[in-house]
Order: C-alpha cells, then structure tokens, then sequence
C-alpha cells in the first residue's frame, strides 16, 4: 500500500510536532510519522526560550504554554551548595514565571515548561488541522530518493507490517541517532563525549519541607571533588531530576549509586521514589550536512548539545521555523531553486555557535571540578569556613552568570552570510552573548516594537513576506509590489508612521521574511526589484561551500564520519 504526502516528517519530538505545526499552519499537508505512543516517560527540556516563545505567539498557542500545570509562583533560583542541608555558597535569584517581565526586546518572555508538558502542547496544535496526519506506533526502516519523489518504507510497530509512503520531501526530526542522517551516510563532526552522565527522576512530594534552601529550579551539589550533581525541579511540585556527573573512571551509575547520591546531596535519609534512570552522553556534535536532494534534517538530529544555555531545543525549533516557510515557498512554486539549499547554509553556523556556547557554559559549571578546586576549609563550620564560602560562592555566581543571561544566543543569531538576504552595506553589529541589541540589518531577527494598536512589529509577520513602509513619506514600494507579484510571492504591505518602528528598523522600506527575518531594507525602492526578489526567494545560484564549510565546530575531530495594510 502506497500513500502520499507532500511532506512526510519522520519522528514526533518536539521538533517534529512544531514542523508539522508551522506547515498545517500554513496550510501545507504533511504526513509525521513517531514510532513511540506519545509518551514521554522520561522529560528532557524543560526552558523554553524567549524565541520559541515569540513563535508560539505567532501560532496563537502562547497562551497554552503560559497556562501549563507549572505552578507560577515557583521561585526559579539557582543555588550552589554542599548539600541541601549542608552550606549554602551562593544563589542567582529568579522569580516564579508568572512573576518574571519580558525583556524589553520582546513581547514575550521564556517559560518554565517541561517536555511532558510542552509536547503534548505542540500535538494540541499539530493535531489542529485536518491537513496534518499524526501516526504514532510507525517507523520509518528506509528510503529511496526519486528525482521528484522520495519513497519511505515505513513499518507498523505493533504489527510489523511494512507499506510505503511517497512525499515530495522528508523530513527527520528523528532525534540524536536519526535513522534518517544514519541512511544518507551524512557524518557529525565535534566532540562525541563531553560527560557521562546519570539521570534519574524521582518523585517526593515534601522536598522543600526535608532542607532549609527552600524551593529552587537548580540545586549545583560542590563536594570535594569539585561539582559532582545537580537537582532539578523538574513540575514545580513532586518531581525532580539528580543529575549524576560521571567521571572518567565511573561512567555509569548503579541503583544503589544514585541512593548513595541522593543521600549524600540531601546530607541525610528520606523517602523518595525513583520513577525513571537515563543513562546519556553528553555531547558536542553537528552534522557535516543537514540534507540530501528532497531529504533535510532537524532538531537533535544535526545538533547535539550540552544542555547548559537550554539551547538543544530551542535550536530546533529555529530549524524548523527555517524549514517550514521554505517548504511552503517550494511546494506553492513561488521560489527560486536554491531556497531549500539556503536552509543548511542559514542553520548550521547557528548550530555551531551554540554548541559550543553550550559546552563553554558546562566547563563554567564544572570549574569546581576542573579549574578551581575547592579548598578544604569550604566545609568546614565557622568564622574562617564562612570566609571561604562566601569568596569561593561570589566567584562561582559570577562564573555561571554567562548560563543565566543568553539572550545573544535565544535572541541574537542572524543570517548575515544568507545568499537570500540582501546586504545593505552596514557592518555587522558586534556578535553579543549575555546581551541582546535589536537591529534590523538584514539577516538579523526583525525588531519588536510595540505599535500604537497594542500590538507587536513580530505580529504582523508569519504568512508571507511583509513589506514595511514606515514614516510619512515612505516610498510607494511599486516596483516591489510588481516583481513579487511577477514570480507569484505573496506580499503584504504594511505602512506604519510609528517613528519608534522607524527608530529600530532605521530605513523606509524593510521587507521581512516569513520567518520575521529581515531579508532587504532601504531609503528608496531599489533599482533593479526583480534582483532583489529572486535573491530573497532563491532564484539566485548559490555556492553552498563558501557559506557552509568555513564553519566548524571547534576542535572538531570526524565522529562517526500582496494585500495592503495601513497601522
Ligand atoms: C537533561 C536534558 C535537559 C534538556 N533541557 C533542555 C531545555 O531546557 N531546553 C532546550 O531547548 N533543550 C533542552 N534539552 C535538549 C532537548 O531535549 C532536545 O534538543 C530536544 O528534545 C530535541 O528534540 P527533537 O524533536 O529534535 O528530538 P527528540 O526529542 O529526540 O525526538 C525524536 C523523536 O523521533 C522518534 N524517532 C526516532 N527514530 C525514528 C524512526 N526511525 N521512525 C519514527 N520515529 C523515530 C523518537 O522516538 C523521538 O520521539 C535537554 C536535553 C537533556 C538531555
């Protein structure tokens, strides 16, 4: 048996879910395929960042996430100690997140959501359009790619049977050992093994009530030996999860090796039980490509992270974002060839960045172990012990400071070297890191502002390209509006006399992406339109190794080898 789909999306983690989202918030149908049940036994991500949040609010879904079972008032500090019951070193406070502001760069703010929360959030929203069809308990065993088709060999889990499924593109959303990476031989590059690392998750429902550090999001655990454990509040309310660092000489941890760590963090007996144990390696991996001819990848299955900066999912989510509108443009005809071959060469560099940003921030929270050892008077009681605590503390906050402010990285990252974005010949602004600073060169997220109407500038884009007039002499953007609509790419105009827009987006005419990117802007219409729209629809050649082979993860070894609108 044989069905078609022109999308079929291969594994329903959370990026899997949000690709399927954006195309059937599209209306684009697509078919994704999940060879588990939906459940998620053990929940990885639980920070959603200040950007999947702005995509959340775009799809309408914000407010799901904001009414999640998380309770609101649950304080989010960090806190760095001996043991729960032992001393404290220091803390970074933050407040619960029904209490927590937006920053002003956006109208949304990053929510405390953890994946058996968030997922079932993104199936709600999947599941919304007919044009989407989930199937759980189905997986993908193989493909063949045709030169219009790709064909999957797809398999029922519970019954064995095999049938095909032939699309236009496929997608693998499947995770850190993607079948569909492994299938097109595509190799990762970095490092394979940062840590061994022991998970487990447990519940105990009076935990603040045995210690007297009171609720926290993050309990870093310093002993001798340096930091050897985190807990974290995994629901706000009874469950947990004790993160194990291994050591090279002990990879894997034992039951008995996680109660002997429970008992040494909490510094005495208690009742808890242990719901589930994952071993993982924690790694520092991208891969070398992000797809063949109709076959592309997303999430965990190009970029694998250290948690430190929760930039695992929110990086995919970025992907799929990237992907979804590309998609769309190809499969409604309004682009040039080379759209989908921008995707990697927008992607990946992200990538890059931020699993090395992530690996940064795990060597900060290991310091203890591996810089700066602590001396032996931090655990002893009295005056000279309080010295050392409190030196060795304020040294650690400001250590682990660049984990907690990352709005460069969840804000900041750009598509300067876009072959479908068009350079105004501004000089890049600074990369930043803890800070975030709008700017609408193209390439850059375009800026929020607030509008007279209540709204957000990210309100108005999504759907298709939007081009913003702004001020009260805007140019007519005619010849704009008439290459666009030549090559049929959707347009909506938007003319705003805001002068706090015209302030962040710095030029009259600003066209912006689907994706809320800024693909071109100026003082005046440009001369030759239709060059600067078949650039940013990809119509234009594009040199994929120029782009994509200058970035490489550090130290990398070979692993595995037109309507109109006025505001
Ligand atoms: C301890 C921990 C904490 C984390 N915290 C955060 C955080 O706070 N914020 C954040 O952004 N990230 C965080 N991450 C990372 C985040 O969890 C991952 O980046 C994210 O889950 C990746 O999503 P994904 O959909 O790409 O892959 P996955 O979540 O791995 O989903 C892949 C899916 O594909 C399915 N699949 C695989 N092969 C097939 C096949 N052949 N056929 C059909 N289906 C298949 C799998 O069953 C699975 O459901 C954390 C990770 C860990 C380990």
């Amino acid at each position: 048996m044989t069905t078609d789909t022109p999308v079929l999306i291969v594994g329903a983690g959370p990026i899997g879910l949000a690709l399927a989202g954006d195309l059937g918030w599209r209306g684009i149908s697509c078919t994704l395929i999940e060879r588990g049940d939906g459940t998620v036994e053990h929940p990885k991500m639980d920070l959603i960042g200040v950007r999947t949040m702005e995509f959340c609010r775009r799809w309408g879904i914000a407010n799901w996430v904001r009414d999640a079972p998380y309770p609101g008032d649950y304080p989010q500090d960090y806190v760095w100690l001996t043991s729960l019951t032992g001393f404290e070193l220091g803390r970074e406070r933050f407040p619960g997140r029904a209490f927590e502001t937006r920053p002003p760069q956006s109208p949304q703010k990053r929510e405390r959501v953890p994946q058996d929360m968030f997922d079932p959030i993104l199936w709600r929203f999947a599941t919304s359009f007919a044009h989407v069809v989930l199937e759980y308990g189905t997986e993908l065993i193989d493909f063949e790619q045709e030169p219009h088709r790709v064909r999957a060999t797809v398999r029922d889990v519970a019954t064995g049977v095999t049938r095909t499924i032939a699309a236009d593109y496929l997608v693998g959303t499947d995770g850190g050992s993607s079948t569909v990476r492994e299938r097109l031989g595509i190799t990762m590059s970095g490092n394979p093994a940062l840590t061994y690392t022991t998970n487990v998750i447990f519940r105990c429902p009076d935990f603040s009530s045995l210690h007297d550090k009171g609720k926290a999001y993050r309990f870093i655990f310093i002993g001798r030996e340096g930091t050897w454990l985190t807990i974290v509040a995994i629901n706000g309310a009874d469950r947990f999860r004790m993160s194990i660092v291994g050591t090279p000489d002990k990879v894997t941890h034992t039951e008995s090796d996680i109660r002997a760590a429970l008992r040494r963090a909490m510094g005495k007996d208690f009742d808890y039980e242990i719901l589930s144990i994952m071993h993982w390696v924690r790694r520092e991996l991208v891969a070398d490509s992000y797809g063949r001819g109709r076959v592309f990848m997303a999430g965990d299955a190009v970029h694998l992270t250290s948690p430190t900066g929760a930039l695992g999912m929110n990086t995919g989510m970025q992907d799929a974002v990237d992907l979804g509108w590309k998609l769309e443009a190809v499969l409604r005809g309004s682009c040039g060839p080379n759209l989908l071959r921008s995707y990697e060469i927008e992607r990946r560099p992200v990538a890059v960045r931020n699993v090395t940003a992530s690996t940064e921030n795990l060597k900060r929270m290991l310091a203890p172990r591996a810089q700066r050892p602590p001396p032996p008077e931090l655990f002893v009681p009295g005056p000279r012990g309080d010295a050392v605590r409190k030196e060795y503390g304020e040294w650690y906050t400001q250590v682990m400071r660049h984990e907690w402010f990352m709005n460069g990285y969840h804000l900041g990252y750009r598509y300067d070297e876009s072959p479908i974005v068009w350079p105004d010949g501004t000089p890049a602004p600074p990369i930043e890191t803890q800070t975030y600073t709008q700017t609408a060169r193209p390439g850059a997220r375009a800026p929020h502002v607030w509008l007279p109407d209540g709204r957000s500038t990210l309100d108005l884009y999504g759907r298709s390209f939007v081009l913003l007039r702004l001020g009260p002499d805007a140019p007519s953007a005619a010849g704009l509006q008439q290459a666009t609509a030549a090559c049929g790419v959707p347009l909506e105009i938007v003319t705003l006399d805001a002068p706090q827009v015209l302030e962040a987006y710095q030029r009259r005419l600003v066209l912006v992406r689907p994706d809320g990117h800024v693909a071109w802007r100026d003082d005046s219409e440009p001369a030759d339109a239709r060059a600067v729209i078949d650039c940013v629809r990809g119509a234009r050649p594009v040199s994929i190794g120029a782009h994509v082979r200058s970035e490489r993860v550090p130290n990398a070894a070979p692993h595995e080898r037109a309507s109109e609108q006025r505001i």
